[in-house]
């Protein structure tokens, strides 16, 4: 009865068919497995991850002037394809939520007009305009460039009840984000050097 209905098509369509009836035959073998208790943890690395999430991140220029809302797909690589892409400082800190050494970073003492973006993705995150001179050892703003842009959750890592902070476009590791810096904001981004690359305006 599929036959019957085919015009000029026929073997795409049989192939097609067959392609079908290999996956749910595989399906099925996947059930079997699953139902001993053996298949679990092949499934999960099996499974295909289905499509990135669409995010909304705000674009800016490198004078930091914003451009726009735009609608991204999250950017979702392998450990392996970032090592290849990173120094492997950067890999350990972004992937790994590594902390680079106070005061080693390239960025530390950058005070040109510009965009500090993500090291992974280019996604801007701080504008020149908002660095501070924490002492830290490590860069530090009072703002991001955009709250869209930056992702925040509580890490108690350590015994500290910390606030992480990371690249809402690629989850990149940034640093922490603590309530005392400067007014009004009250808040001081504190960032790995290594996360970032500075975009002269
Ligand atoms: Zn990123």
């Amino acid at each position: 009865m599929f036959e019957s209905n085919m015009s000029g098509n026929r073997s795409s369509k049989v192939v097609g068919r067959r392609a079908f009836l290999v996956v749910s035959g595989v399906a099925l073998v996947g059930l079997a497995l699953k139902h001993y208790g053996s298949f679990a943890p092949m499934q999960a690395s099996a499974a295909p991850s289905g499509p990135p999430k669409e995010i909304n991140i705000v674009e800016f220029t490198n004078a930091g002037v914003r451009k726009g809302i735009v609608s991204v797909p999250k950017i979702q690589k392998t450990e392996a394809e970032w090592k290849a892409q990173l120094s492997s400082a950067a890999f350990e800190v972004t992937r790994h939520a590594d902390t680079e050494r106070p005061f080693t970073g390239e960025l530390l003492n950058v005070h040109d007009k510009g965009v500090f973006r993500c090291v992974c993705c280019d996604t801007a995150l701080y504008s020149s305009e908002t660095k501070l001179e924490s002492g830290t050892g490590w860069p530090s703003f009072w703002a991001p460039i955009a709250k869209e842009n930056v992702g925040e959750s509580t890490d108690g890592s350590f015994g500290m009840d910390r606030t992480t902070v990371s690249c809402r476009r690629c989850d990149a590791h940034l640093g922490h984000v603590f309530d005392d810096g400067p007014k009004p904001m009250g808040l001081r981004y504190c960032m790995n050097s290594v996360s970032l690359k500075f975009a002269a305006a």
